[in-house]
């Protein structure tokens, strides 16, 4: 078996994943400040907003805006949250602000259905269509699969139905699946033996990457178990942020800044810088005024001091 590098691909997606999320809509210069913020940090890829209809989300009914405002910097890619190739087009008014697209289904018909009011197949048939005008233009893709690991209204999904769908984002994609825990259900051991078998049935050229919540507390242990498993690329999002509203309560994403602490600890880079990641984490606590659920926002970096 080839070594795989050591080096974590970290995706943030708190601006998008965490802001529609919110119960309220956060200022547009605040979330162009967070944004910024979160761009210096070293991170390499970074999903700021989502071309959603903004009658059905309207915290983020500013895509355009944030997009225009918010300050590019070499080798920080923006990606953009596609749900049709309706919202590709309102998206590609502002083609030459952001480098990639990510597009989304549920493997479970019943929470696809709930989510988007559409059948697996038609989602399907929409997004590789969206996916396949965005490779015209020249933007790099990828599919995600919520409800990867399980669905609060079918229970245990088994794998062999997501990676029946992985192949039709994927392809259409060009190599890029995300395998989501939305609805908070991977355990380790369960994550342990999900992605070899993903990469079993998808081929050694796709990237994959895991996108875990931390619900009941079993986030990094996901994270852990995803990288022992030969995982390195990830989605998170600072200050724990977001989540979704099924099941009621839920609370985010697996904290960024927890995932790069825990990675760093163990030897892999990320090229995130730490410290300026929780003072990003810091600031949007202060914006939505009330204390965020990560770790290092309450312990802070182990080499604190030392910084
Ligand atoms: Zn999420």
């Amino acid at each position: 078996m080839v070594e795989l590098p050591k080096s974590v691909r970290i995706r943030e997606v708190g601006p998008r994943d965490g802001f529609q999320n919110e119960p309220e809509t956060i200022d547009t210069a605040e979330k162009v400040r967070l944004i910024d913020l979160l761009s210096a940090t070293g991170v390499k890829r970074l999903e700021v907003t989502s071309f959603v209809r903004p009658d059905v989300i309207p915290q983020l009914a500013d895509a355009a805006e944030v997009l225009l405002a918010a300050q590019r910097r070499p080798g920080v890619a923006f990606s953009v949250l596609i749900p049709n190739p309706r919202g590709l087009e309102r998206a590609l008014g502002l083609r030459d602000r952001f480098d990639e697209v990510s597009v989304f289904l549920s493997a479970s018909e019943t929470h696809n259905r709930r989510n988007v009011n559409r059948s697996v197949a038609e989602s399907l048939a929409g997004l590789e269509q969206t996916l396949a005008l965005a490779g015209e233009e020249g933007l790099r893709r990828e599919g995600v699969i919520a409800t990867s690991f399980g669905c609060p209204y079918e229970g245990h999904l088994p794998p062999g139905r997501v990676f029946g769908i992985a192949p039709r984002l994927i392809d259409a994609g060009r190599g890029e699946g995300g395998f989501g825990d939305t609805t908070r259900m991977a355990n380790p051991v369960q994550v342990r033996e999900y992605f070899p078998a993903a990469r079993a049935a998808l081929g050694d050229g796709v990237e994959l990457t895991a996108h875990f919540h931390n619900t009941r507390g079993q986030g990094l242990a996901n994270v852990y178990a995803a990288y022992e498993a030969g995982v390195r690329s990830f989605e998170s999002s600072f200050g724990e942020l977001g989540g979704c509203p099924v099941p009621k309560g839920a609370t985010g994403n697996v904290a960024t800044e927890d995932v790069v602490s825990m990675l760093h600890e163990m030897g892999a880079g990320t090229g995130v810088d730490l410290v300026k990641l929780v003072d990003a984490a810091r600031a949007a606590q202060e914006v939505l005024g009330r204390p965020l659920g990560s770790h290092l926002l309450t312990a802070g970096p182990v080499d604190w001091r030392e910084r």
